[in-house]
């Protein structure tokens, strides 16, 4: 199963992955988490990469691209893969559904997670990650036990570079001029589910795993 989660930064994108990587079995490739590695290992990829991501600019299409392409073609992700973050253009969008038709794969879904515009700075600058383990806090709306430390590891807790309010703001900008119109691009292939992406995280575990069959198919199972 080739699943994509779209959705503007801060809507939970990477916290529904998680969740729905460990359900489904399937390898989570998120665009953003392949840049960051790619900056701390100082590869050329990631100094390229590093000067679009401090602005809040999306990384050239060429860059994401191969770097996708690359990625999707090794053996972990023959089962099926979770594309959190890409594509966020349709220029990427298109490149993604031909090298998936060379090798007889097509995107099955796409779950469109929305969050309205005025929540998602709040998202975005109080978020903190787990250095460790990758939970994700927030400091507003889902505050760890004792600040700065994870409360499912014990590890620090750190904030990422671009999740200050001012990129924050040009990211959503960003957000809504070059990706949104992919929901229409899905949208007529027939393939977009959107879920709520204001209830509690449970919840929208729930409806995205619904939408896709999974919980279904468990029940018959049971
Ligand atoms: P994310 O972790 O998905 O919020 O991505 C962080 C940053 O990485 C974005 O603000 C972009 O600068 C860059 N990035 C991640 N994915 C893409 C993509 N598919 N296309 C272009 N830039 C990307």
């Amino acid at each position: 199963m080739d699943i994509i989660l779209i959705g503007p930064p801060g809507a939970g994108k990477g916290t529904q992955a998680l969740a729905i990587e460990q359900q489904l079995g399937v390898t989570h490739i998120a665009s953003g988490d392949l840049f960051r590695a790619a900056i701390k290992q100082g590869t050329p990829l990631g100094l390229q990469a590093q000067e679009y991501m401090n602005r809040g600019a999306l990384v050239p299409d060429d860059l994401v691209i191969n770097m996708i392409i690359e990625r999707v073609l090794r053996p972990d992700c023959a089962e099926g893969v979770l594309f959190d973050g890409f594509p966020r253009t349709e220029a990427q969008a298109v490149a993604l559904d031909a090298a998936l038709a060379k090798h007889q794969r097509q995107i099955d879904s796409v779950l469109f997670l929305d969050v309205p515009a005025d929540i998602l700075v709040k998202r975005m600058a109080g978020r903190q990650i787990c250095g460790l383990c990758g939970a994700i806090h927030n400091i507003y709306f889902f505050p760890s036990k004792r600040p700065g430390v994870c409360d499912q590891c014990g590890d620090l807790l750190y904030q990422r570079s671009d999740d200050t309010f001012e990129t924050a703001r040009r990211r959503i900008d960003v957000y809504f001029t070059q990706t949104r119109p992919l929901i229409e691009y899905y949208s007529q292939q027939g393939k977009l589910v959107e879920v709520d992406g204001l209830r509690p995280i449970e919840q929208v575990t729930e409806s995205m795993l619904e939408a896709l069959g999974v919980l279904q198919a468990l029940e018959r199972m049971a």
